[in-house]
């Protein structure tokens, strides 16, 4: 059953898009895994950038405290300069218990700061108190003597960043490395997501700050991811879906171009010889047969003008005449022994070794029944090797015809060159017989010629008797034309060898 080309396309660009689908359900964990990564990066490349902002800040500022909460103190506290996206507000704690901030009043600072004691030159991170049932709060903070420098950071980049690109798919920790130093963790995010059966972690420990991220996600960014996959698994499946309809309808008129359907005509063995009798009008006597190329494709057969020259430009003759020969010698064996069959070649049959390799990888069939004809119609570009391969094929006993002789290039030339025993009077001049066209005196100098040469002539295209019987007095005996028989497949043509040869063979 052939599906319509129709019904192919509607699959091919459909299957794609449906099968997307369950396909999709083996990527949306893998997608899940990496959207993680991908927000682990993110927070990394944030604390990074915040470590870097922070640091240039705070130091410029220390350099300046008074410490002493006076006047230049405030002024410092609260210049735009130093506040960046990441600081919510900053103060001083001082050994003598004033307080002062950003915003007037001092905060009451994490305990562990004063207990650890800092390092002297370093800043340290703590949190702002756990009681205000608000979220805590990063606190960096500098030992100067006694004194307190601190900058309570604003976290909301955190917020922003663990909304993205789905709101609440993440639930991110800060903690202390050292667990015993500070207890509290900085939840942000969604906290449900960490008591979630099926969710998983990632961690990394940020040198810079002393602290240890680590991000969650579960169901809510696997629900996500697997939007995510059907959504783009069902563009990737409709662009997978078009581009094998185009391509199906490119192949298609691939195969349906000439080139295509020929390459495909010789992977089927479409190309078959045709034969055509060639009678000795002496003796009525069946010489032997042209074989001529038809092409069957499907119940419709092909002649060769349709494709012959597009054959030989695309390079495809060779594996056309080898498709050919070989039924040709098959073919010899259904046929008398004294009968030859003459198979048509091409300048590139003989201007390189093809024929003369073709015919050795058959066991050089008998000469006597295989012959060859070259056209006169086309030029031979390489005259010394096409010389050169017929001299090898005559040694071994083939015989070359030429083949339309007097219609083109060089006939005489090739005659003496190739050392061409034979031609064919083309059709063109057997016309003229019975009329008065100039061209017949070019028939009859042909045949003088022919006679005086001592070549053997076949007239080609006889279609009456009045031909036959002119060329017989000129002495021109081996005829082929439509007047005997016109070209045939081989049962055909034993079917008419035996009508042939029966007596009625009088009205000759
Ligand atoms: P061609 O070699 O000159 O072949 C003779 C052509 O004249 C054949 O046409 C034949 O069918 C046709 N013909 C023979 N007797 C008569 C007649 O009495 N009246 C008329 N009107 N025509 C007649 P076909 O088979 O169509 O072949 C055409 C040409 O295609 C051939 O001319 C030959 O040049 C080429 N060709 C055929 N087979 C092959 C082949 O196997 N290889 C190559 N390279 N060329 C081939
Ligand atoms: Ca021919
Ligand atoms: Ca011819």
């Amino acid at each position: 059953m052939r599906i319509p080309p129709f019904w192919i396309s509607l699959l091919l660009l459909v299957i794609p898009i449906i099968a997307s689908q369950p396909l999709s359900r083996w990527l949306d964990k893998p997608m899940a895994y990496y959207l993680l990564q991908q927000k682990m990066e993110e927070i990394k490349a944030s604390m990074a950038e915040r470590g870097k902002q922070l640091d240039t800040a705070l130091s410029t500022q220390l350099a300046q405290f008074d410490f002493d909460c006076g006047a230049k103190d405030m002024v410092l506290l609260r210049d735009p300069r130093f506040y960046s996206t990441h600081i919510r507000l900053q103060g001083l704690e001082l050994a003598s218990g004033v307080n002062c901030s950003s915003l007037g009043v001092g905060i009451p600072l994490i305990k562990e700061a004063k207990k650890m004691g800092g390092l002297p030159g370093k800043f340290g991170l703590t949190a702002t108190m756990d009681k205000f049932n608000t979220e805590q709060e990063l606190v960096a903070y500098y030992k100067s003597g006694e004194n307190i420098a601190y900058w309570v950071l604003d976290n909301s980049w955190s917020h922003d960043l663990l909304q993205h690109p789905c709101t609440n798919c993440f639930y991110l920790e800060f903690s202390q490395r050292d667990p015993a130093a500070m207890t509290t963790h900085f939840p942000r995010g969604n906290k449900a997501i960490k008591a979630e059966e099926s969710s998983h972690s990632l961690s990394f420990f940020d040198q810079e700050s002393m602290t240890k991220q680590t991000l969650w996600a579960g169901k809510a960014l696997n629900d996500y991811a697997r939007q995510q996959v059907r959504f783009y698994g069902l563009w990737i499946g409709a662009a997978l879906g078009l581009l094998l309809t185009v391509s199906y309808w490119l192949l298609r008129n691939y195969r349906r171009s000439l080139k295509g359907l020929l390459q495909a005509g010789l992977i089927r063995r479409e190309f078959i010889p045709f034969y055509q009798p060639v009678v000795n009008s002496r003796t009525r006597e069946v010489v032997g047969f042209e074989a001529l190329l038809r092409w069957r494709r499907g119940g419709e057969l092909v002649p060769p003008g349709a494709f012959i020259d597009y054959v030989e430009e695309q390079g495809l003759i060779l594996p056309i005449t080898v498709q050919l020969l070989e039924r040709v010698l098959t073919d010899l064996s259904s046929l008398a022994a004294t009968q030859w069959v003459s198979v048509n070649l091409v300048a590139a049959h003989i201007e390189q070794p093809l024929l003369r390799n073709l015919l050795q990888q058959h066991q050089w069939p008998s000469p006597a029944q295989l012959t060859f004809e070259l056209t006169e119609r086309k030029p031979l570009t390489d005259i010394k090797s096409a010389t050169s391969e017929i001299t090898a094929l005559q040694e071994r006993g083939y015989h070359v015809k030429l083949d339309d002789f007097g219609t083109g290039y060089g006939g005489f030339a090739y005659l003496q060159s190739l050392g061409i025993r034979q031609i064919k009077i083309d059709k063109m001049f057997v016309d003229t017989i019975g009329t008065d066209d100039l061209k017949r005196s070019v028939l009859d100098a042909i045949i003088a010629f022919g006679r005086e040469s001592g070549m053997e002539m076949i007239a080609e295209g006889v279609e009456t008797q009045e031909q036959v019987d002119y060329l017989y007095r000129q002495g021109v005996y081996l005829i082929q034309g439509y007047v005997f028989g016109k070209p045939m497949p081989l049962q055909e043509l034993l079917l008419w060898q035996q009508a042939f040869r029966r007596p009625h063979s009088e009205t000759a």
